[in-house]
């Protein structure tokens, strides 16, 4: 008997509260699979996905999941190494050595958690990393309900049959994708696959029905893809791309006064000039505001804290040393500098004639393109210090993109 359970879909942006939370759940993560398609040496489980292997960010979804309160693997014999390397340090019971077909791995696994029996198994594939607790919640939900539920997405293509040519167009409506978790009362899942050991069915849920047990349906999420082939991987990473880095925007500011000289550094160019700025190092108030800018959007202090005037190394110093520094800091926290933009205030010299060579040289020394970079000047009509030319001044904004603090 096979019993769609359509109406749970309907609060898929409903809090959860677990009906009962002393039930013991337990998350069964299935990755004993050789993954032929993948076309790799190690098997797609094992493979990085943005710094952690795939099966390592399906474990930890579970893991820090309140309402589960453990996961078991299952995997090949020849992974155990890979496996090892991947959650040896998650403090996770033995894994269960997987059986020839995902069937058999998967009753294997439920006969090694019968030793200490779980209320509700969560049946997830190790292939799929990006398995959010919402899904998860939404799955639980629907097995509390019901006793056992698939997370799945209707289908919302228009479906045809046929080879080179069609040969019909199939109804959609009622259909849906199957994912995983998958969520069974203990006992009789585990019934079900011994009684239909064998049957080379595709998926635990397939399992339950041809058992008999009304098999709900929960709301999955388009994220929670299964890696199959390389493709899968990238489409992965892009994902997590967008989810985990944030923007920060940071601000700088400097001043440096006129005083003796024939030229002033300004954005890492010398400029003629009938006097010189006055400064600790070489003055330059742009690469100043703008390694200031870049320090702010890290939250790491400012350039004096970095460099501190009081420090001799830094008398008459390039400042392409000090915004090189910045922008290694930014690259050391994994992020990336996705814009500056700078103003320069002074009546005198004329900015503009050298306002190329200026973006060349910080597109130069941030390491991006120059089109990432703006440099404007502008006056102050003759008011305030900078009109009655005695100093220059400069403000910048940087745009970083990084990741999430732990
Ligand atoms: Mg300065």
């Amino acid at each position: 008997m096979q019993l769609w359970c359509r109406r749970l879909c309907q609060s898929r942006f409903a809090p959860f509260r677990y009906e009962n939370p002393m039930k013991r759940r337990i998350a069964l993560v299935v990755a004993a699979g050789r993954g032929t398609r993948f076309g790799r040496a190690l098997p797609k489980q094992y493979a990085d996905l943005a710094g952690a292997p795939v099966i390592r960010r399906a474990v930890l979804a579970f893991l820090q999941h309140p309402g589960v309160a453990g996961v078991r693997c299952v995997i090949h014999p020849d992974d155990a190494s890979a496996y090892e390397a991947a959650v040896g340090d998650l403090g996770l019971p033995p894994a269960v050595h997987g059986g020839p077909t995902r069937q058999e791995s998967v009753r294997l696994g439920l006969e090694a958690l019968a030793a200490e029996p779980p209320d509700m198994v969560l049946i997830h594939d190790g292939a799929r990393p990006l398995i959010d607790s919402n899904v998860i919640d939404r799955t639980v939900a629907a097995a509390e309900a019901h006793g056992a539920a698939v997370a799945a997405l209707r289908v919302n293509d228009t479906l045809k049959r046929g080879g080179a040519i069609v040969t019909a167009t199939v109804d959609r409506n009622g259909l849906w994708r199957a994912q995983t978790p998958q969520a069974f009362a203990f006992g009789p899942i585990l019934a079900a696959h011994h009684t239909h050991a064998g049957a080379d069915l595709s998926d635990d849920a397939a399992v339950a029905e041809r058992a008999g047990i009304a098999v709900a349906l929960a709301e999955g999420a388009e994220d929670n893809l299964k890696i199959t082939n390389p493709e899968d991987l990238d489409r992965a990473r892009r994902l997590l791309d967008c989810r985990a880095l944030t923007v920060r925007v940071g601000q700088g500011f400097d001043v440096h006064r006129f005083g003796p000289g024939d030229i002033v550094v300004i954005g890492g160019i010398g400029i003629p000039h009938d006097s010189g700025l006055v400064g600790h190092s070489d003055a330059d108030v742009a690469l100043h505001a703008l390694t200031d800018a870049i320090l702010g959007g890290l939250a790491d202090g400012d350039i004096g804290s970095h460099f501190p005037p009081s420090d001799p190394r830094w008398r008459g110093a390039d400042s392409a040393i000090f915004l090189r520094h910045a922008a290694a800091l930014v690259r050391g926290r994994g992020g990336a500098i996705d814009h500056v933009d700078l103003t320069i205030l002074c009546e005198r010299p004329k900015i503009g004639p050298h306002r190329p060579a200026m973006t060349a040289r910080i597109a130069e020394l941030l390491q991006i393109p120059p089109s990432r970079v703006g440099v404007k000047a502008t006056t102050t009509e003759g008011l305030g210090f900078t009109g009655r030319g005695e100093g220059i001044a400069a403000q910048a904004v940087a745009t970083l993109r990084l990741p999430p603090e732990d």
